[in-house]
């Protein structure tokens, strides 16, 4: 199933304080965090374990299953995705970080990356990407081609809050993706804001407003 809506008291409880007016730049990356490390924990069920022969601690060998290969990439989407970059690491602490930054293009709408820092290996890893809101998919649409472009071959997307324009869109051209969202919202309003949303999630973590 590539969308996948978590339906957890933890994470309602969280996304509840999350849209409260007045939520303090404090809270909400702690909030923001601690969402994300629970999306990770869903997300990450499907990674493949191998099985391996290891020394226990009585120094014989034993039979134990540990995470296949090159693992994982983690892709915040600049700026607001560093704010759920902290929550992913410290449950994948190994992984390797791939920022992407894209800028809207003001004659043609379509989102274009002036940054990307992408691991030269990501054909051999499954690219975790992060960032709080899937609203028109546009920013999300550009990412996964720039990552396909580049080889890779397993995309999994980590959102709080989702509206379902985008998720529709986004799922419609890469049905393969597999999105975790916290909350599905209603609509998208004509700034591209998710209502009920979040606000602007950049400014949130950041303090920029
Ligand atoms: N980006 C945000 O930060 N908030 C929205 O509601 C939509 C896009």
């Amino acid at each position: 199933m590539p969308v996948n809506d978590i339906n957890h008291p933890l994470i309602a409880h969280k996304l509840a304080l999350l849209r409260k007016e007045g939520v303090s730049t404090k809270q909400f990356r702690e909030l923001a965090n601690e969402v994300a490390s629970l999306l990770t924990y869903e997300a990450s069920r499907s990674l493949p374990l191998d099985n391996c022969k290891i020394n226990g601690w009585q120094g014989e060998p034993i039979k134990v299953q540990m995470l296949s290969g090159k693992k994982l990439t983690v892709v915040p989407i600049l700026r607001a995705g560093l704010g759920m970059l902290d929550g992913v690491m410290q449950l994948i602490p190994n992984a390797k970080v791939s920022v992407v930054g894209l800028y809207r293009d003001e004659e043609t709408l379509n989102p274009v990356a002036y940054f990307d820092k992408i691991i030269t290996d990501v054909d051999k890893r499954t690219a975790l990407v992060i960032d709080p809101m899937l609203a028109t998919g546009g920013t999300l649409l550009a990412t996964i081609d720039l990552l396909k472009e580049k080889g890779c071959k397993k995309i999994i997307g980590l959102f709080l809050v989702a509206s379902p324009e985008g998720l529709k869109r986004v799922s419609e051209l890469h049905p393969e993706v597999d999105l975790f969202i916290a909350a599905i919202d209603e609509s998208l309003n004509d700034k591209g804001y998710i209502l009920p949303g979040l606000g602007d999630a950049g400014d949130k973590i950041f303090g920029t407003k």
